[in-house]
């Protein structure tokens, strides 16, 4: 049994992993500012009797007496991390710090949720772990992007510098059960509208593609990689890629929506193709996803489904 501090444990990622661990018998301190999720979504964790949520920013330090620490928060949908962009970068940098320190003075082992982000918009495709990015460092995504990219760097200085025990995952777009309804990200934007009967916002021609992983797949490459014997950074993620449209058409069909599709602008940056190399997961940690992408949106439309009914 380990006692483990979840930062960002209210999120998608953080709210999955807390399960994941209590189910396991561990004991899970769950930290959150809520800055972007609902105490909520936590609530039915507290049945568990090694269970605890504080509200508190990364940004102050913090002290606990644990054994792992999963730093996980960060807002991860563009509209949030771009609301209050220096804060963002302050999270990544700034928390990061505090959470090698707290990681330092206790001896506990951090695994820091880094992003598919850091190899920017790439020129090299799929993207593997050797491939140092191509990142617009004076963007509206660089706040997330490069705040990102020095939170790495630091895990890497900590490790060399002061013995710290560092694991660094780069996280490919994950989804599931756990998402907030309105952070804007394209998974929960397009089965809410979807749902609703609305039009299907796809930003530019939709010809830009993704990986799309599914959150308990996710959860189980990132609790490996703790657990495991390799630093990283190392890519978790799903390497099936598609485009924008085409996931739009899937969850219109998944659905049985009447909507249509409508085009927006694009975002400034947005990447124009991503699909993980996962080979380094594969022969480290044995991992490979294993939910396919219809059967994680049928998951994920049934959660909002129930959200939906709810409110
Ligand atoms: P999320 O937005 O659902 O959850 C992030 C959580 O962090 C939220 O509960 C938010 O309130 C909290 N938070 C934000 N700033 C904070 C601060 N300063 N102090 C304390 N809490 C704060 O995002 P997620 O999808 O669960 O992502 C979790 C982590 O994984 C993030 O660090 C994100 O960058 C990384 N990641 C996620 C994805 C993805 O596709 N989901 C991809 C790459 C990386
Ligand atoms: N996107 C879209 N419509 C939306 C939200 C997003 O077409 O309503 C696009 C967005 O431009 C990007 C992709 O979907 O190309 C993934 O966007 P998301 O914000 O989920 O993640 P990220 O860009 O960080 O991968």
């Amino acid at each position: 049994m380990n006692r483990v501090l979840v930062t960002g444990g209210a999120g998608l990622l953080g709210s999955n992993l807390c399960r994941a661990l209590l189910e396991a018998g561990d004991r899970v301190l769950c930290l959150d500012s809520f800055f972007c999720s609902d105490p909520k979504n936590v609530d039915h964790l507290r049945q568990y009797e090694g269970f605890e949520v504080v509200r508190h920013d990364v940004v102050d330090p913090f002290y606990a007496a644990v054994d792992r620490v999963y730093n996980l928060a960060c807002p991860a949908s563009p509209v949030h991390y771009q609301t209050n962009p220096v804060h963002t970068v302050k999270t990544s940098v700034v928390g990061m710090i505090n959470m090698l320190d707290l990681a330092e003075r206790v001896g506990a082992r951090v695994l820091q949720a880094s992003t598919s982000e850091v190899y920017g918009d790439p020129e090299v495709h799929p993207q593997s772990e050797t491939y140092w990015g191509n990142v617009n460092p004076i963007g509206p995504r660089s706040c997330y992007d490069e705040g990102k990219r020095v939170a790495e760097t630091l895990c890497f200085d900590y490790a060399r510098q002061n013995d710290v025990k560092v694991r660094v995952v780069r996280i490919f777009n994950t989804y599931g059960p756990g998402m907030a309804p309105g952070d804007g990200r394209v998974v929960s934007n397009f089965i809410i509208q979807a749902l609703q009967g609305e039009p299907i916002t796809v930003y530019g021609d939709g010809g830009q593609t993704r990986s799309f992983c599914f959150v308990d797949d996710t959860v189980e490459g990132l609790r490996r990689l703790m657990e495991g014997d390799v630093m990283g950074p190392i890519n978790i993620g799903n390497p099936h890629e598609l485009t924008i449209r085409e996931l739009a058409k899937r969850i219109i069909e998944l659905t049985g929506s009447k909507s249509t599709l409508e085009n927006k602008p694009i975002p400034v940056d947005d990447p124009v193709r991503r699909r993980p190399d996962i080979s380094l997961a594969q022969k480290h940690l044995d991992w490979s996803p294993t939910t396919s992408l219809d059967e994680g949106l049928e998951r994920t439309i049934a959660y909002f489904e129930d959200l939906l009914r709810r409110k």
